[in-house]
C-alpha cells in the first residue's frame, strides 16, 4: 500500500515535470528576422536574430554570428522579412475602465456635463467585474503587442493590483502591469452627478479624496498596503483641493517609499504645482509653456504625451450613428494645428517625453488592443517624426516606469518582449496598428508571420 502510493507520487512528480516543460517549451529560442530596428539608435539590422534563454535576451546580432551561439535543440523562430521591435509600453492607459460611449452625444455635449455621468456608470459597477473587465482589456492589449502597461487609476480599490499579480502568476494572459491603485483627488466633478445617500461609499473605492497634509501621506500609504507600484495624483485645474503642501507631502510620503508619482496635470497651475513638488511625470499637461517644458527639462520630469482625444476620436467611435456637420470638420482641422504646435514645442524643449494611450473607450469593431494603437496615428498626424514615435513607446517609456534595466530594448539581459510587423514602421507608423508577432517573456503569444 505504501509502495503503491509512493508510485503514485512519483507518477505525480513525473507527470508535473512533463507539464511544466511542455508549458515552458524549449529553454532557448533562436528567433530570426529580415530587419531589427532599434529605436534608440535608429538603426536597422539586416538580417537580424535574437538568442533568448530563460525568458531573457542573450544576444542580438546577424544571424551567422548569432546562430552559432545556440545550443543544439534550440527552437528556432523564422519571422521571413519582418521588422522585429521591442515590446510596446503604454505609458498611461485604464484596462478597468471600458465606458460606452452613448451615440447621441457629440463632443461639444460631453464636456459640459455629460462626460462624468458616462464614467459614473462604469465605475459604479461592482469591483469584482471590473477586474474581469480588466483581464480582457489586459489580453486584447497584449495581442496587439502591448507587453508592458501602466495602469493609472480607475481600478476600484485594489483591481490593477489583482489584475497585475495574476498575470505575473501565469493565470491569465495580459501585459507586465505597473499598478496605481486608487488615485489620489480632490473630488470635483465626480460629486456633482451621484446620489448623495451613495456617493461615499462609491467613490471611496475607486478614489482617495484629500484635503490636507496628513489625508494626503495617509492615501500614499493605503496604497501602499495594496502593494501599489506608483502613485497617480489628479490635480484641479483651479488648484481646488490639493495645494503645493499638500502636494509636496504626497511627493516625499511617495518617494520615501521609492514609487514613482504620475500627475494628472492639464492646467499652468496644475502644471507648476507638480513642477514644483518634485513629481517623476506629467500626464497630459496641455497648457504647459515653454518656461514649465525648460523646469521639466532641468529638473528630468518625463512628460506623458497622451493622445487620445487628438485626430476626432470621439467623432470617430460616435461615427456610425453621426454625421459631422462641414463646421466640426473645421474645428478638428484648426485643433490638429494646435496639437502639431504643441508636438513641436515638446520635442524642441529637450524634455525627456513619453505616449500613453490613456485608453478607457470602448471603441466599436475594435478590441482594446487596436482601440489602444490608434494612438501612433494621433502623434504622427500632429507631426510627430516616426522614430521619436517609438522611442515613446518603447526605451523612453521604460524610463519613464523605471525600468530601463528590464523592458523598452532588444539588448542582452533584458527581458524577451519582442513585436514584429510586416513593414517598416519608420515609412509607415500604421504598421503598429498591425503587430503580427508578440513575444513576452520569450513566451510566443502571438504568430501570424508564416512558419518557414
Ligand atoms: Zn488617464
Amino acid at each position: 500500500m505504501i509502495k503503491m502510493q509512493m508510485f503514485s507520487l512519483l507518477a505525480l512528480v513525473i507527470c508535473a515535470a512533463g507539464q511544466l516543460m511542455a508549458q515552458s517549451g524549449a529553454p532557448v529560442t533562436l528567433v530570426k528576422a529580415g530587419r531589427l530596428l532599434d529605436p534608440r539608435t535608429g538603426n536597422v539590422l539586416m538580417p537580424a536574430a535574437v538568442l533568448i534563454e530563460n525568458g531573457k535576451i542573450k544576444e542580438v546580432g546577424p544571424p551567422s554570428q548569432v546562430q552559432s551561439h545556440a545550443p543544439p535543440g534550440a527552437k528556432t523562430l523564422d519571422l521571413g522579412s519582418a521588422t522585429l521591435l521591442p515590446g510596446l509600453i503604454d505609458a498611461h492607459t485604464h484596462l478597468l475602465l471600458d465606458v460606452v460611449v452613448p451615440p447621441t452625444a457629440d463632443s461639444a455635449r460631453r464636456f459640459n456635463g455629460d462626460f462624468v455621468a458616462d464614467m459614473l456608470l462604469a465605475i459604479v459597477e461592482s469591483p469584482s467585474k471590473r477586474v474581469l473587465v480588466g483581464a480582457q482589456m489586459a489580453r486584447e492589449d497584449l495581442d496587439s503587442g502591448f507587453t508592458t502597461v501602466r495602469n493609472l487609476g480607475h481600478s476600484g480599490i485594489d483591481g490593477d493590483v489583482a489584475l497585475r499579480d495574476a498575470i505575473n502568476a501565469g493565470r491569465i494572459s495580459g501585459p507586465r502591469i505597473l499598478a496605481s491603485g486608487r488615485k489620489i483627488t480632490s473630488l470635483g466633478n465626480y460629486v456633482q452627478s451621484l446620489n448623495p445617500a451613495l456617493a461615499d461609499s462609491i467613490l471611496r473605492q475607486e478614489l482617495f479624496e484629500v484635503a490636507n497634509l496628513e489625508e494626503g501621506r495617509r492615501a500614499v500609504d493605503e496604497n501602499l498596503f495594496y502593494d501599489i507600484d506608483v502613485v497617480k495624483v489628479t490635480l484641479d485645474d483651479d488648484g481646488v483641493g490639493i495645494n503645493d503642501q499638500i502636494m509636496s507631502a504626497i511627493v516625499d510620503e511617495a518617494h520615501r517609499a521609492h514609487k514613482k508619482v504620475a500627475v494628472h496635470a492639464v492646467s499652468q497651475s496644475a502644471i507648476q504645482m507638480a513642477i514644483e513638488a518634485g513629481a517623476d511625470s506629467i500626464e497630459h499637461g496641455n497648457d504647459v509653456t515653454d518656461q514649465q517644458l525648460k523646469a521639466m527639462r532641468e529638473k528630468g520630469i518625463f512628460f506623458d504625451i497622451t493622445p487620445t482625444f487628438w485626430s476626432g476620436f470621439f467623432s470617430k467611435i460616435t461615427e456610425p450613428s453621426i454625421v459631422r456637420a462641414p463646421t466640426s470638420k473645421a474645428d478638428l482641422a484648426a485643433s490638429q494645428e494646435r496639437r502639431g504646435r504643441f508636438v513641436q514645442r515638446i520635442l524642441k524643449s529637450g524634455v525627456k517625453f513619453a505616449a500613453g494611450s490613456d485608453m478607457c473607450w470602448f471603441y466599436p469593431g475594435k478590441t482594446r488592443g487596436q482601440a489602444s494603437a490608434t494612438m501612433f496615428s494621433h502623434l504622427h498626424e500632429a507631426g510627430m517624426p516616426t522614430l521619436d514615435i517609438l522611442r515613446s513607446v518603447t526605451i523612453n517609456a521604460a524610463q519613464l516606469l523605471g525600468w530601463q534595466d528590464r523592458v523598452g530594448a532588444v539588448e542582452p539581459g533584458k527581458l524577451a518582449d519582442l513585436v514584429a510587423v510586416a513593414g517598416d514602421p519608420l515609412a509607415d507608423i500604421t504598421e503598429l496598428e498591425r503587430v503580427r508577432f508578440v513575444m513576452k517573456d520569450g513566451q510566443v503569444v502571438r504568430n501570424d508571420l508564416a512558419a518557414r
